[in-house]
């Protein structure tokens, strides 16, 4: 068993990279994926970690992107080294983008009527990708909301008032990034992904022309149809059909370590067949 979507503390998770470890060693994973938000900082801590526990360590990252008129996240995994420059400068980036982002929803919150201060969210936050998740935390300690999905669904999920874009990368230069950095890229769970089956062709197509290995077809939130039309196209596109539960600790008490769709394991294979992609 695997897991191939997993946060820390670094970005929106609540385990630290060598507490995550220990939990993949504890419930018997073979290897576990991190895969935080615009951010590379939790990879060598969780490196060691790996070597002590006996868990293979893949090393990864999420980028949110932008295609057509809809957002999807793209995940990379396998960056050997040191970040490239440009990497690093990118990431860097899209959390500036992230922390402007979250002091205009801190004002709409505030205006709304449910103020909140700038130092609050660092004290909620462990690493340096500040998110949604951290302001939703935020709100619960201040007693606005009793839980993170609350804070979601009133305020902070795209179509609610205090919702915010921030900076996303288009697909072929987040690809292009990835694969520079010595990595493959995957598409993060195109099952939840806000378009509709002609505009997610479209993308997948798009994707695989450029080079993406493979598309996550087990992911939690997916039920049975979700999961047999990811499948399928990733059969259609000959690519890796990968998975993971997108972990994130008690900031997401429903995501479980090592489950994905209907709540079952994913195999080793996922990772041996991403292997042979990586050239
Ligand atoms: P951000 O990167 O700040 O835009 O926030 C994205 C993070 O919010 C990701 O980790 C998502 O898993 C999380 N997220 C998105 N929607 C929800 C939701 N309804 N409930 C809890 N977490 C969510
Ligand atoms: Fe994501
Ligand atoms: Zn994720």
């Amino acid at each position: 068993m695997i897991d191939l979507h997993a946060h820390t503390n670094c970005s929106d998770g609540s385990e630290t990279p060598a507490e995550l470890v220990a939990l993949a060693a504890e419930i018997g994973l073979k290897a576990v994926a991190i895969t935080d938000h615009d951010s590379v900082d939790g990879i060598p801590e969780a490196l060691g970690a790996g070597r002590r526990y006996g868990v293979e360590v893949v090393p990864g990252v999420e980028i949110p992107l932008e295609f057509e008129s809809f957002t999807l996240d793209m995940l990379g995994y396998f960056l050997c080294g040191v970040p490239s420059e440009e990497f690093r400068a990118q990431l860097e980036k899209l959390r500036h983008s992230r922390d402007e982002r979250n002091i205009r929803i801190l004002q709409i919150l505030g205006e709304l009527g449910y103020p909140l201060q700038p130092s609050e969210l660092a004290r909620v936050a462990g690493g340096e990708a500040v998110g949604r998740p951290h302001i939703g935390e935020a709100m619960r300690r201040h007693g606005y909301v009793e839980t993170i999905s609350e804070a979601f669904e009133r305020f902070l999920s795209r179509g609610a008032p205090a919702y915010v874009d921030r900076r996303r990368l288009g697909l072929a230069p987040a690809i292009r990034l990835i694969r520079e950095s010595g990595g493959v890229a995957v598409i993060a769970h195109p099952g939840i992904i806000r378009t509709d089956h002609a505009g997610l062709r479209r993308l997948v197509r798009e994707a695989a022309h450029l080079g993406v290995v493979g598309m996550e077809c087990s992911y939690p939130l997916y039920d049975e149809e979700t999961e047999q039309r990811c499948r399928a196209l990733a059969t259609e596109f000959d690519l890796v059909a990968t998975g993971g539960s997108d972990f994130h600790g008690s900031v997401k008490p429903a995501a479980h370590l090592g489950q994905g769709a209907g709540g079952r394991p994913i195999p080793d294979e996922v990772l041996d067949q991403l292997r042979t992609r990586c050239t």
